[in-house]
């Protein structure tokens, strides 16, 4: 595993990797994604998911950069991850509204009990939570890609050999 650096005009236009950057299966069909810049925060994963729901909103109104690739190869390991955690982020956020709503209508049944913090703190920071996972779920986070701040430029921080190999002898032709 090792990273890689290759132009995003290359990406666009040149000639598509067959291979998985992450596991270095062939791939027969690929999808149509935007790989992405990342917003320059560190962010400490409990502020994370306040965090990236906000600058996900952000996004749209900032200048995120975005290289749209056509028929880019994620292999079945890394649909499945990506549907797994788009799922998990999915199960945060309802279950976390649904233990904040309960604990609001016991409340409003029996008075204010101090226990009923547990469950509605519990909610809210699974809620919050999930926005962190979710933003894992995207093609850019499931192929370890970061395009750089100009645009001009795509980082693949973990690509698999099979892949390496394949960017190397395109840059020969
Ligand atoms: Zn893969």
């Amino acid at each position: 595993m090792s990273q890689v650096r290759v132009g995003s005009a290359k990406l666009v236009e040149g000639s598509r990797p067959r291979s998985c950057v992450r596991h270095g299966n062939a791939v027969a069909d690929g999808s149509d994604v935007d790989l992405q810049s990342r917003p320059q925060h560190d962010m400490s994963p409990t502020f994370g998911g306040v965090f990236s729901i906000l600058v996900r909103t952000a996004d749209h109104l900032q200048d995120i950069e975005r290289v749209p690739v056509q028929g880019w190869p994620f292999c079945e390991l890394c649909v499945r991850r990506r549907r797994r955690l788009r799922r998990a982020a999915q199960a945060l956020f309802f279950g976390g509204v649904v233990l904040v709503v309960a604990a609001v209508v016991v409340a409003l049944q029996r008075g204010q009990e101090p226990l009923l913090m547990i469950p509605m703190l519990v909610g809210v920071a699974a809620a919050l939570g999930s926005g962190f996972v979710f933003g894992q779920s995207s093609w850019s986070h499931i192929a370890s890609a970061r395009v750089s701040d100009d645009g001009r430029w795509v980082t693949f921080a973990d690509a698999h050999p099979a892949f390496l190999a394949e960017m190397r002898s395109a840059s020969e032709d």
